[in-house]
């Protein structure tokens, strides 16, 4: 076990300085009321990796919204209660604290939420997914910084192993198994060998959950830093087959990746991005099924339909042919992130530099007369108004005009 003064020290590098005094206060006001508290799980383990996590858990045997109302009042914090789960997250000077009481997991039946009660913290431990995530640092002032770790997530990190507490943890919950894929790739670990065999062994176990579920899980791999390497070892095990057998974690997708990583700059790719190209090569059946299983939201499902609404179009896009216009009139409508999927995906270079030119040209090319000065010039009221409007703007959009005295010669009014 580290010495104590080993984590006190690798808090006080790894955290700001008024977030470790906040933490000290936590310690002290839980020890006042006679409660323990303990900072958990991902910080925990990233404080050993010796890696900044501002994502800070802290898990009381007591009452967490007691503790974390008088934190607040005495810190000046904002407090956002659930009552259900007994947890409380505090927002302090642009930190996010999440504060729980210890608790007892059991599960009714394997994928169904757990039923929770009140426990020890050796309990809360012991409901965690892999060992280097079950291990709490002592926050009261008698034992502050002291490592507990049960289960031997220390040793773990250290040989780079992702392994479970229990032969029974994926069928409890089988997001796990998704959960140990993106730990493994993030930290380029290796799941421990008896792990690996029952991950690969209750795979099936992924009908359990639900889609909401599954999605979330989703969505927390599109925003690692490389999620195609979990999505490729997802492949690797058929994982990713249980999610829709056609998808494919491959060479294709890393290649992708990069360029979509590149095109959204300097933040990460949106998960609307990712999952475009990852759905690109379904077909509609297939897209359909996995939006319906997934519960996408509107806005994701608009992305996905869009992409591939405008993938129908790619061979029309790769004609050199066609004008500006013609680019414009195919892909007006379609959302930016759709677009830049099909930039992205499609091999067809024509295809490609009509996607390019609508995205930094086209779409942002307006024509300059408006129907008020059509009816000012002589057009009467009516459809014609709209007949000369478009005409002036595709003369626009192919370069055959550029002024508005341009313009104004190409209207006719009678
Ligand atoms: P990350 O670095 O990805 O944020 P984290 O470890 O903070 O990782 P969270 O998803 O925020 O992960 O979960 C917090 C902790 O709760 C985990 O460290 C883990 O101990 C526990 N946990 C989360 N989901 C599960 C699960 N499905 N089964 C068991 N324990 C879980």
């Amino acid at each position: 076990m580290a010495k104590s003064d080993n984590l006190t020290r690798k808090i006080d590098k790894r955290l700001p300085g008024e977030l470790v005094a906040f933490i000290q206060h936590a310690g002290r006001l839980a020890d006042s009321k006679g409660e323990r508290l303990y900072l958990v799980g991902g910080v925990v383990r990233d404080l050993l990796l010796d890696k900044t996590n501002l994502d800070i858990d802290l898990v009381v045997e007591g009452d967490a919204i007691a503790l974390a109302r008088e934190l607040s009042d005495d810190e000046a914090g904002k407090i956002t209660i659930h009552k259900r789960f007994n947890t409380a997250k505090i927002n302090w000077h642009g930190w996010s604290i999440d504060l729980a009481s210890a608790r007892k997991e059991s599960y009714a039946r394997p994928g169904a939420l757990p039923t929770v009660k009140p426990g020890s913290l050796s309990d809360d431990l012991c409901r965690r997914d892999f060992t280097i995530n079950a291990m709490a640092i002592g926050l009261n002032p008698g034992g502050y910084g002291r490592l507990i770790d049960p289960y031997g997530g220390q040793k773990d990190l250290g040989g780079r192993m992702i392994h479970f507490l229990h032969q029974k943890s994926f069928i409890d919950d089988s997001t796990r198994i998704w959960r140990g894929l993106r730990y493994e790739q993030r930290l380029d670990f290796q799941l421990e060998p008896e792990t690996l065999r029952l991950l690969k062994r209750d795979i099936p176990m992924l009908d359990t959950i639900s889609g909401d579920r599954i999605r979330y899980e989703i969505e927390c791999i599109l925003n690692e830093e490389f999620p195609e390497k979990v999505l490729r070892r997802a492949d690797e095990l058929g994982v990713l087959a249980k999610l829709e057998p056609a998808l494919k974690g491959n060479g294709w997708l890393a290649k992708k990746f990069q360029p979509a990583r590149e095109a959204s700059s300097p933040s990460r790719p949106p998960a609307g991005l990712y999952l475009a190209l990852l759905t690109y090569n379904l077909n509609s059946e297939q897209r359909d099924k996995l939006i319906s299983y997934l519960r996408l939201p509107g806005a994701l499902t608009k992305t996905l339909q869009d992409t591939a609404g405008i993938k129908d179009k790619i061979l029309q896009l790769a004609d050199s042919k066609i004008k500006p216009s013609a680019v414009y009139h195919l892909l007006e409508g379609y959302s930016t992130q759709s677009l830049t999927a099909n930039l992205i995906a499609s091999d067809l270079p024509i295809a490609r530099q009509h996607l390019r030119l609508y995205l930094d040209k086209l779409r942002t090319i307006k024509p300059i007369l408006t129907g008020n000065d059509l009816m000012k010039m002589g057009v009467p009221q009516g459809p014609r108004i709209k007949e000369i409007l478009n005409r002036l703007f595709d003369a626009r959009l192919d370069g055959r005009i550029k002024t508005r005295q341009d313009e104004e010669g190409l209207v006719k009014p009678g």
